[in-house]
């Protein structure tokens, strides 16, 4: 299980730091496919860094925390920000943006692999006994063995991302974190690419976390999703119901922009941009686009609660509803 607690990071810059994500406060459940969702520049790709602990200068967490803890092989493990990075491969694996870019290409992909494997698992083979096993895991991925051979740019785009996604989970890790893995690909390959991770996902009944902008991929392929505008999580719930019916009124406009099968009506998008991050407006960030806001929404900002079971929003019209 993820659970983000009271989590705040900003990126220091000459001009000051820029609050990037505020006040997180959520939990990902073990065996689901959990989607972040959210414009560019909402903070999807930084919650995700602080998720994996890749969090280096100029990103620092001003407060809280993640926990990654678990059972595996029998052994219970927990690990917080600053330990997370021990457990990578073995109970959380990262498919990063523009994957190619962490694949070094003047090294074949046998060595990269043989590399990522940690020695504890491979201590009691040889180099052709572990290669064995990468090939036999390529090959129940319906991947080509001959792959190890090749350099990384002899690779097309899409085959590229298999290799990475393969690699990611040859260790079976408790937790496999995927930022945008369609982006780029032809919308043949993007299936293929979804197929592959909800596959792995029900063979190792892990977790998968998918951050994507593509909320076609969150209708696809997750279980339970979280929207993010401007550095905070404004609705998370299941994903039907979320698509069905929309609480935050951000999500309602969002989700009524998304074309359907056989609606010809015209859509139009949220109008508006989110507002920079270096200089939010007070109260509900949402507020200078949001259609229903009130003076309370442009003061203070909403807190982030249960405002039906299993969901959560941040929005005061919400919270007034249920009594908060
Ligand atoms: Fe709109 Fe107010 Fe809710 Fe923000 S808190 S989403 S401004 S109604």
């Amino acid at each position: 299980m993820l659970k983000v607690e009271n989590l705040s990071a900003s990126y220091q810059t000459i001009d000051g730091d820029v609050h990037v994500i505020k006040d997180l406060d959520f939990e990902i459940r073990e065996n689901e496919i959990f989607g972040i969702a959210g414009e560019s520049g909402c903070g999807k790709t930084t919650l995700l860094k602080t998720l994996y602990d890749i969090v280096e200068f100029p990103l620092v967490i001003d407060q809280g925390k993640v926990i990654l803890s678990g059972e595996k092989n029998g052994q219970k493990f927990s690990y917080e920000s600053g330990q997370i990075r021990k457990s990578w491969w073995n109970n959380i694996s990262y498919v990063p943006q523009a994957a190619q870019s962490v694949l070094n290409p003047i090294v074949r992909l046998k060595k990269q692999f043989l590399d990522s494997i940690p020695d504890e698992d491979k201590k009691n083979e040889t180099e052709e006994q572990t290669l064995a096993r990468v090939a036999k895991y390529l090959e129940d991925l319906s991947l080509s063995p001959d792959v190890l051979e090749s350099y990384p740019f002899q690779l097309s785009g899409g085959m590229r991302q298999r290799v990475i996604i393969a690699l990611a989970t040859f260790m079976s890790p408790n937790v496999v974190l995927a930022d945008e893995p369609t982006t780029a690909l032809d919308v043949v390959v993007q299936r293929g690419i979804l197929m592959m991770l909800m596959r792995l996902q029900k063979q190792f009944k892990n977790t998968l976390v998918i951050v994507s902008h593509d909320m076609g991929v969150h209708y696809q392929i997750t279980n339970r999703m979280a929207i993010m505008y401007s550095g905070s999580v404004i609705e998370l719930g299941d994903t039907e119901e979320i698509f069905s019916d929309p609480v935050h009124p951000y999500t309602q406009m969002l989700v009524a922009a998304l074309p359907r099968v056989g609606d010809k009506s015209q859509k139009v998008g949220i109008p508006g941009r989110p507002p920079a991050l270096k200089n939010p407006p007070p109260g509900c960030r949402f507020a200078p686009r949001c259609p229903k806001a009130t003076d309370r929404c442009r003061s203070e900002v909403p807190k982030f609660r249960e405002v039906k079971p299993g969901r959560f929003a941040a929005c005061h019209l919400l919270n007034e509803e249920v009594g908060l």
